[in-house]
């Protein structure tokens, strides 16, 4: 059978659980497997013989069994096998005496010492490798790897080599097929295979590391196979890594550029794989991740500018008209910043082109996005169009549309007084939501379906088939970075023009320059980095919660600021003690600790023990031990998560707000765009399992109406932990991209865009987008030299195939919210 890297697992493995542990793990196809990439590599074990043995330093060695001894303690049934092993021939290969030492292994299950016994009789020849430890005396391997070899004891070794001169691998792990007894043919074989370094992979319950390389081979030798087939019996005598190597470079065939791979040092596609699953060394290994890392980076800058100039043919609605705009502006009770200014400059000339505007536009929480948006909506409807803003949630609809409809009234009252005899009408600003009432939603639908030119302030409700704008020419999507391209086609098909309407999108989650790059190549960005109106910078204390005192001023503290009019939030990332998962993006155990171990760095193993988690404190029980504290006598409490149904939602925020309840005991549901600017304290509860970006969000919520504000973070890492150091970052910065990239550095990429991005489905693997920040501004100069030569790849086949499956994957996870 001819196998592809299409070819399901399923069809050439024939043993079942173990394709049902691959598939839980995401892997179905031989192409998946091949990037089912291991975290690690370990280092390669040194040839030592007994002598040599350094204690608990790994070594290998062959040896002669000796004598073996099967002992059962009785009661537990605990059984255990002695096997004394004696290195003589291969110690004098090393000009070493040889010497004894002992094997040792343990178990219950009698069946496994019978069948550990019967490899290891007297007189076998074996390889052994391990640490070895010492017990009443003498040397002993406890567990260690043994591999039988099928030669007869007697026969010459052929070790005679320098120390440190490489071993002889060609004829190693990938070779012939072993057959079950024994394990190798030759002690050199058998060394080879336990020396080598070897990738350590994410395991599951279900597949071991071991389990899941074993696989991974067996694929590539079968692909191998059948390019090898397709060709001649040309090499005969080649030595099979190299025959290894040509099949599989017939079965996959090279994506980048030959002229790129070349410049670069990289290695063909095919080695770079075998180099990853079965490394010769970790240079290799290392050379390998190299180059499908920029591989990745190439194909996703390649799809991004293609993409990009794609959608440079797609026509818009021009809209030159900037009279309303400037009148709103003019009646701003404050001065735009310079930062403000500049994007509502570049936003003006983008929408007076004919083709559509793509712009992201990053700020800060609390930088001033909203005027920018309603300058460009007021753009769209001065030139006679209509516009929409998208946001993610009621709350945040609600409050824009009540924002943003207050500037508008303003404005015509200001233009009313200054003007000269012709009043300016104010556009009519709409709002629509999924849980309006009925008649209110018609009634927004059918001005909307007017074509009269309008403000509409939405929630997704906007990207439904009942919304229709024909006169739709700017959609501004607030706070949301999972938007995509099926998105952007229902804004498209709004319009009765079928012209594609400019787009606008705002994030406050701070992205790296270059993660934006990676993922939002196709847009211009813009930067609001200062903070309007001489706000004051937040205090932010990292307050350990073991800390009765210091806990207690930090609510003596929140209680003088309440009594002073102002309010604060106390965030919890549970609900209560039904809710597991918690909202939010809070860190598991294995995250929030070791750390997400990155591809190709020196991670830690996944042997380490992690204690039990902890349970994370809810909303519920908070509130009900807040309330109950001295320092909040008389005080109301409040709460909100995300079971309240959007009537409660309005009315606690409402409460909030007029601080009728100034403390409000919520999950993260007040993460986003909440404003309220009485706010002054927050407290967030384990900050120390909160995703960094996420505490800054959160803390953006306090100190919006020019009042000094603080930030709790009330933590139980430990001292010295990664946890604690996390937290310092936060507190020591109030930069947002910086927080990004230590975000992202510490746990890896796919996370500060969403879960989505970081599943299967991402068509990035390897890239780390801050530490690859070099080699993806090299990757676009490539590409962008490629793309002017060659626009549609015509000349590279297979890069256009890879480019193509980048821009279907994406498709996939930049629409999934
Ligand atoms: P965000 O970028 O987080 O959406 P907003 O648009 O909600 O920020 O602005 C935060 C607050 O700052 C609002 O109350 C807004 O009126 C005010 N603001 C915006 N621009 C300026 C400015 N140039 N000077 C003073 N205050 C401003
Ligand atoms: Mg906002």
């Amino acid at each position: 059978m001819s196998v592809t890297v299409g070819t399901p697992v399923s069809s050439v493995m024939t043993n079942k659980r173990r394709v049902g542990a691959l598939k839980s793990l995401g892997v179905l196809t031989v192409g998946d497997a091949l990037t089912y990439y291991p975290f690690r590599v370990t280092d390669p074990v040194p040839l030592r013989s007994i002598r040599e043995a350094r204690i608990g330093e790994p070594m290998a060695f062959a040896a002669e069994v000796r004598a073996v001894r099967v002992s059962s303690s009785g009661a537990r049934g605990n059984g255990r096998l002695e096997v004394v092993v004696d290195d003589s021939a291969f110690a004098a290969s090393r000009r070493q005496p040889g010497a004894m030492a002992r094997l040792v292994f343990f178990s219950h299950k009698k069946q496994y010492l019978d069948w550990m016994s019967g490899r290891l009789r007297q007189g076998t020849c074996v390889v052994v490798a391990g640490a070895p430890g010492v017990f009443n005396d003498q040397l002993q391997f406890t567990h260690p790897e043994v591999l039988t070899v099928g030669v007869h004891p007697t026969s010459r070794y052929r070790f005679v080599r320098e120390e440190n001169q490489p071993l002889d691998v060609r004829n190693a792990s990938l070779g012939a097929p072993t057959s079950p007894r024994p394990d190798v043919e030759s002690p050199e074989e058998g060394l080879a295979r336990v020396c080598r370094p070897r990738p350590v992979y994410h395991a599951s319950s279900r597949i071991s590391s071991d389990h899941i390389h074993d696989s991974i081979l067996d694929m590539l030798r079968l692909l191998a196979e059948s390019g090898d087939s397709a060709a001649s019996e040309e090499k005969e005598e080649e030595d099979s890594r190299a025959r290894l190597l040509s099949g599989l470079a017939r079965a996959i065939p090279d994506i980048l550029p030959e002229r790129i791979r070349a410049d670069k040092d990289l290695m063909h596609r095919a080695e770079a794989f075998l180099n990853i699953h079965d490394p010769v060394s970790t240079k290799e290994f290392h050379r390998a991740i190299a180059t499908l890392r920029y591989e990745e980076a190439f194909v996703c800058q390649t799809a991004l500018l293609q993409a990009r100039a794609h959608a440079g043919h797609a026509s818009a609605e021009p809209c030159p008209d900037t009279a309303l705009r400037d009148a709103m502006i003019d009646s701003l009770p404050f001065d735009l910043t310079g930062g403000q200014r500049e994007v509502i400059d570049s936003i003006a000339a983008d929408m007076s082109r004919d083709h559509p505007m793509q712009r992201l536009l990053q700020g800060e929480v609390g930088s001033g996005k909203t005027v920018v948006a309603l300058a460009a909506m007021l753009q769209a409807v001065g030139s006679g169009r209509q516009a929409v803003l998208v946001a993610p949630t009621q709350v945040l609809a609600e409050q824009h549309h009540r924002t943003i409809a207050a500037m508008v009234d303003r404005m015509a009252e200001q233009a009313a007084m200054d003007s000269d005899g012709h009043p300016l009408s104010a556009p009519p600003v709409i709002l629509l939501t999924g849980g309006m009432k009925l008649a209110a939603r018609r009634r927004a639908l059918a001005t909307a379906a007017s074509g009269e030119p309008c403000i509409v302030v939405a929630t997704h409700a906007a990207f439904s088939k009942t919304f229709q704008a024909p006169n739709l020419a700017l959609a501004v999507i607030d706070e949301q970075h999972r938007f995509g391209v099926e998105q952007r086609e229902s804004l498209r098909g709004k319009a009765l023009s079928g012209k594609a309407p400019h787009l606008l999108v705002m994030t406050a989650t701070p992205i790296p320059r270059t993660a934006a790059m990676t993922w939002f190549g196709d847009l211009d960005i813009s930067w609001l980095t200062e903070l309007p109106g001489g706000r004051k910078p937040i205090r932010t204390f990292v307050i350990p919660e073991a800390d009765g005192h210091l806990m207690g001023s930090m609510f003596a503290h929140i209680r003088q600021r309440i009594d002073a009019g102002e309010r604060a939030y106390v965030v919890c990332s549970r609900i209560d003690d039904a809710d597991e998962t918690g909202e939010g993006d809070v860190l598991d155990e294995t995250m929030a600790e070791p750390m997400r171990p990155v591809v190709g760095d020196a991670a830690r193993s996944d042997a380490g023990t992690v204690a039990p988690p902890r349970p994370l404190h809810t909303v519920v029980q908070i509130a009900e031990r807040l309330t109950k504290l001295p320092q909040f006598q008389g005080v109301r409490f409040a709460t909100l998560t995300g079971r309240d149904d959007d009537a409660t939602k309005q009315q606690v925020m409402a409460g909030f707000a007029s601080g009728e309840t100034p403390i409000l005991v919520s999950t993260t549901v007040i993460e986003v765009g909440v404003d309220v600017p009485q706010a002054s304290c927050i407290v967030v509860f384990d900050a120390d399992r909160f995703g960094l970006s996420q505490l800054h969000q959160l803390r953006g919520r306090v100190g919006r109406g020019g009042t000094p504000s603080w930030s709790f973070l009330v933590s139980q890492a430990e001292p010295g932990s990664l946890g604690e150091q996390r937290l310092a970052v936060i507190r020591d910065t109030t930069d947002g991209s910086t927080i990004a990239e230590e975000d992202l550095r510490l746990r890896g990429a796919g996370d500060v865009l969403g879960d989505a991005q970081s599943g299967g489905k991402s068509s990035l693997k390897l890239l780390r987008v801050v530490k690859d920040a070099d080699l993806i501004v090299d990757a676009r100069e490539r590409a962008e030299a490629l793309l002017a030569e060659d626009p549609e790849l015509d000349g590279e086949v297979e890069l256009a195939g890879a480019v193509l499956d980048f821009t279907r994957g994406n498709e996939t996870y930049l629409t999934s919210s």
